[in-house]
C-alpha cells in the first residue's frame, strides 16, 4: 500500500478539511434555513391572522349596524302606518323621530371603512340616496291630502329600501365567503411550504448520507479491509487519498501501526532466528540455510557443502569459575573472530553453549579441512576478557554433502558425531565416518545412567603400574576409572568424564575414586605388597572445589595412608579456568603432603616457567609424544627437552604411553625418572594387579621407597 502524502495546511483546515467542521457547518446552514423558513411562515400566518381578524371585526360591526338600520327602517314604517291610520301631531313626531334614528343608524353604518372601498361605496350609493331622501318623502306622504286626493303609497318607499338592505346583507355574506376562501388558500400555502421544507430536508439527509458514505464509511471499510489483509499477510491494498482530516488521521494511524507491527515482526523473526548473545544465526536459521544450499546445489547438479561443528574444550570451566559475563565475553570475541575468518557467503551459527557451526558452500573435502584448521587456529591467541587472558581449545567435526548426508538434519547429526569423536580422540578435526555413529547413542544414554552407576557398582577402578627408570622396579599405580554399562558394555572414561563434568557429578565421582584408591593402597600395604604411590586424576572442576582438600585429608586419615603415597594428576588446561583459585587449592593440597603431577604435558599451552610457580612435584609427558618418539625425531626432541627442562626446575618426569622396549630404553637414556605404558602393563583390575605385584619382574625384591604405612588393616568397602 502506498501512503498518500498529507498536505493539511492551516488553510485547508480552515476550508473545512475536517469532518467535524464540515458537519457543524452543514448543521448550521440547515438550522439557519429551517429557522428562516419557520420565521417566514410565522410572519405570513400572523399577518393573515391579524388582517382577517380585523376584517371579521369590521364585518361583525357592519352586520350589527345593518341589523339596527333594518330595525330603524321597520320602526319608521310602523310609525308611518300608525300615523296614516290615526294622523296627529304626536304620531307625526314619532315618524320623524324614527326617521332620524334610521338616518343615524345609516350614518353609523357608512362610517365603517369597509363600505368606503370604491367597490362597496358604489354598490351602496343607492341605499344612501334612498335614506337621504327618506325625510322628504315621508313629509310628502304625511302632508294634508293632496288636492288630487291621492297619496303616494308608503309600500313603494319601503320596498326599495328593503331590497337595498337585502343587498347589503348579501354583500356582507359574500365578503365572509371570500374570507373563507382566502383562509383556505393561506392554509394550503402553509401546508405546501411545510411539504416543500420536508422534501428539502429529506434531500439534504440523502445528500448527507452520500457524503458520509464517500468520506467516512468508504475509507473506514477500506482501512478495515487493509487491516484484514494485514492480518493475513497481504499488503497490496492501496489506501485512498484521505479527503478529510479524520480519515486522514485514520489512514495515518493505520500506516503507523502497520510500520510498527512490521518492525516488531521483523525483530521477533530476528530473535527467533538469531542467538541473542552473539547475534549469529541460531540452529533454526542454520538448518534453513543448509536446506537452501542443498536446493541450490540440486539445481546446479554439481558441487558440495561442508558443515563444520566446533565445540570448545575448557570453556565450561571458565564459565563456571569466572562467571557467565566472562564466558559471554569470550564467546562474543570468538564469534567476531569467526566472522572475520569465513567468506561472506558462508554461514556461522551458534548452536548453544560453546558450540558453533560453520556452513561452507561450494567446497570439497580438502578445502573444508583447510578451513577447519584455520578456524581451530583462531583459538591459538588468548581471549582478553576483563583483563584476563583466557585460553580455550576446540574440537571440530566435519560432514559433507552429498557424501555423508542428504538432508540438513542428517548433515548436522553427522557433523556432531564427528565433533564428538574429535573431542574424544583429541584429534582437533575429524571428518565423519559411518563407523562413528554408535557414539551418539552412547552419549545420550550416559547422562541419565551415570547417576545410578556409582550406587549400582557399575563403576570400578583399574590400576596401571609405573616403574622407576633409575632402578627399573615398580614404583606405583595410576587409578583409572572403568564403567561397565549394563546395556552398552564398556564405556571409556574419555566418553563419560565429560558427561560427569557437564552434569556436576564429577565431584561425587572424584571423591569415590579417591576413597576407593586409598582403600586399595591401604589393603595392599597391609598385605605387604609394597604398592608405592597411587595416582588419581582430577578434573578442572575439582580444583575449584573448596572442600577437596578437606575430603582428601579426611580420606587419608580414614584409610591410614601416608600423604606422599597420593599423587593428584591435573592437566594444564584445568588450571586455566580460574588460575588463582586452582593455585590456592594446589597449595593447600601440597601443604597436606600429597604429590601433584601435571598430566598430558605438552598438549596445553603452559610454559615451564609458569609451572615453576605451581607447587608441582611431577610432570607426565603426554603419551602422544612418547608413543612415536622412536620414529619421529620431533617427538623425541620434545620428550628430551621436556625432561631436561623439568629436571632444571627440580621436577620428576614420568613418561606415559610406553608401548615398546625401545621406547623404554630411549627414556632411560634420556634420563626420564618413571615410565608407564602398555609395554610395562595395561591398566589392571585390583585382583590382577595383586598377582602382578607378586609375579612381575619389575617387583622382584622391591620395597616401598619410604617404608610401609603404620595404620591398622582396613576393611575394603567393595570387592572391586
Ligand atoms: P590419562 O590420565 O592420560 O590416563 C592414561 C590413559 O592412557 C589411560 O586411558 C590408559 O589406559 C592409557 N594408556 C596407558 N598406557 C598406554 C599406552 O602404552 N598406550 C596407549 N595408547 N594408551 C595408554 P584410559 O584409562 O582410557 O583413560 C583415559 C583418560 O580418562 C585418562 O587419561 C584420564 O584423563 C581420564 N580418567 C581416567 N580415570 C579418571 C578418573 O578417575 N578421574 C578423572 N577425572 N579422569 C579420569
Ligand atoms: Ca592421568
Ligand atoms: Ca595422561
Amino acid at each position: 500500500m502506498k501512503r498518500t502524502e498529507n498536505s493539511a495546511s492551516p488553510l485547508r483546515l480552515a476550508r473545512l478539511s475536517s469532518l467535524r467542521s464540515r458537519y457543524l457547518a452543514a448543521t448550521l446552514a440547515l438550522a439557519t434555513l429551517l429557522t428562516a423558513c419557520a420565521l417566514m411562515m410565522q410572519q405570513y400566518i400572523s399577518t393573515v391572522r391579524s388582517e382577517r381578524t380585523l376584517s371579521i371585526e369590521i364585518r361583525q360591526q357592519a352586520s350589527q349596524h345593518s341589523r339596527r338600520l333594518r330595525e330603524a327602517v321597520l320602526e319608521v314604517e310602523h310609525t308611518l302606518n300608525i300615523y296614516l291610520s290615526m294622523p296627529g301631531a304626536a304620531q307625526r313626531h314619532a315618524v320623524h323621530q324614527a326617521a332620524d334614528m334610521a338616518r343615524t343608524r345609516h350614518q353609523q353604518l357608512f362610517a365603517l371603512p369597509w363600505l368606503h372601498s370604491p367597490e362597496q361605496s358604489e354598490k351602496f350609493a343607492p341605499l344612501a340616496l334612498e335614506l337621504q331622501g327618506l325625510h322628504s318623502r315621508l313629509d310628502h306622504l304625511m302632508e294634508e291630502p293632496p288636492p288630487s286626493g291621492t297619496r303616494p303609497s308608503p309600500g313603494s318607499i319601503f320596498t326599495t329600501l328593503r331590497q337595498q338592505l337585502q343587498q347589503l346583507d348579501q354583500a356582507l355574506e359574500d365578503s365572509a365567503t371570500d374570507e373563507v376562501s382566502f383562509l383556505q388558500r393561506a392554509s394550503s400555502n402553509v401546508i405546501g411550504s411545510i411539504w416543500l421544507l420536508s422534501l428539502g430536508v429529506l434531500m439534504l439527509m440523502l445528500l448527507g448520507f452520500f457524503l458520509f458514505q464517500h468520506y467516512v464509511l468508504g475509507p473506514i471499510s477500506l482501512v478495515s479491509r487493509a487491516l484484514r489483509d494485514e492480518a493475513h499477510g497481504k499488503r497490496d491494498l492501496v489506501l485512498p487519498l484521505p479527503a478529510t482530516a479524520e480519515t486522514q488521521h485514520l489512514v495515518e494511524a493505520f500506516t503507523e501501526m502497520r510500520r510498527q507491527v512490521t518492525e516488531r515482526q521483523q525483530a521477533l523473526e530476528h530473535q527467533a532466528m538469531h542467538d541473542a548473545l552473539t547475534s549469529l544465526p541460531n540452529r533454526i536459521l542454520l538448518q534453513d540455510r543448509v536446506q537452501q544450499a542443498i536446493h541450490h546445489l540440486r539445481r546446479l547438479g554439481h558441487g558440495g557443502l561442508a558443515l563444520l561443528i566446533m565445540d570448545l574444550d575448557g570453556f565450561k570451566e571458565i564459565n563456571d569459575t569466572l562467571g557467565h559475563p566472562i564466558g559471554d565475553g569470550l564467546l562474543q570475541q570468538l564469534a567476531d573472530r569467526l566472522q572475520r575468518e569465513v567468506r561472506d557467503s558462508d554461514t556461522i551459527a551458534r548452536l548453544g553453549g560453546d558450540e558453533f557451526a560453520v556452513l561452507l558452500e561450494q567446497v570439497d573435502e580438502a578445502e573444508a579441512r583447510h578451513m577447519a584448521s584455520r578456524i581451530l587456529h583462531l583459538l591459538d591467541q588468548p581471549f582478553e576478557v576483563a583483563g584476563q587472558s583466557l585460553y580455550v581449545s576446540g574440537s571440530i567435526g566435519l560432514a559433507l554433502y552429498p557424501l555423508h548426508a542428504h538432508t540438513p538434519q542428517e548433515l548436522s547429526r553427522r557433523a556432531d558425531v564427528a565433533m564428538y569423536v574429535a573431542k574424544r580422540e583429541k584429534t582437533g578435526i575429524t571428518l565423519y565416518d559411518p563407523a562413528q555413529d554408535h557414539y551418539t547413542l552412547q552419549r545420550l544414554a550416559q547422562a541419565s545412567d551415570l547417576r545410578n552407576a556409582i550406587s549400582n557398582e557399575h563403576l570400578l577402578l583399574h590400576f596401571q603400574p609405573q616403574i622407576d627408570l633409575h632402578s627399573g622396579v615398580f614404583s606405583g599405580v595410576e587409578a583409572l576409572l572403568r564403567w561397565q554399562h549394563p546395556q552398552l558394555g564398556y564405556i571409556s572414561p574419555d566418553d563419560f568424564i565429560p558427561v560427569a563434568e557437564q552434569t556436576g557429578l564429577i565431584r561425587h565421582l572424584t571423591y569415590w575414586v579417591l576413597d576407593q584408591s586409598l582403600a586399595h593402597i591401604a589393603a595392599w600395604s597391609h598385605k605387604g605388597l609394597a604398592p608405592g604411590s597411587i595416582a588419581v586424576n582430577l578434573s578442572a572442576y575439582n580444583l575449584q572445589d573448596a572442600d577437596l582438600t578437606l575430603e582428601v585429608a579426611r580420606l587419608l586419615k580414614k584409610w591410614g595412608v601416608q600423604p606422599w603415597r597420593l599423587v593428584l594428576e591435573i592437566t594444564e588446561s584445568s588450571m586455566m579456568a580460574n588460575p588463582a583459585r586452582a593455585l590456592a587449592t594446589l597449595e593447600r593440597l601440597n601443604d597436606l603432603g600429597v604429590q601433584i603431577a601435571i598430566d598430558d604435558f605438552g598438549t596445553g599451552y603452559s610454559s615451564l616457567s609458569y609451572l615453576k610457580r605451581l607447587p608441582v612435584d611431577k610432570l607426565k609427558i603426554d603419551k602422544s609424544f612418547v608413543m612415536h618418539m622412536n620414529e619421529d625425531d620431533n617427538d623425541a626432541m620434545i620428550v628430551r627437552s621436556t625432561i631436561d627442562l623439568a629436571h632444571n626446575l627440580g621436577l620428576e618426569v614420568v613418561a606415559e604411553g610406553v608401548e615398546s622396549h625401545e621406547a623404554l630404553e630411549l627414556l632411560r637414556i634420556l634420563d626420564c625418572d618413571a615410565a608407564q605404558g602398555y609395554f610395562i602393563s595395561r591398566p589392571l583390575p585390583a585382583a590382577v594387579l595383586e598377582e602382578w605385584l607378586t609375579s612381575s619382574d619389575y617387583c622382584q625384591g622391591h620395597q616401598d621407597a619410604r617404608g610401609p604405612d603404620d595404620a591398622p588393616e582396613p576393611d575394603l568397602p567393595t570387592t572391586h
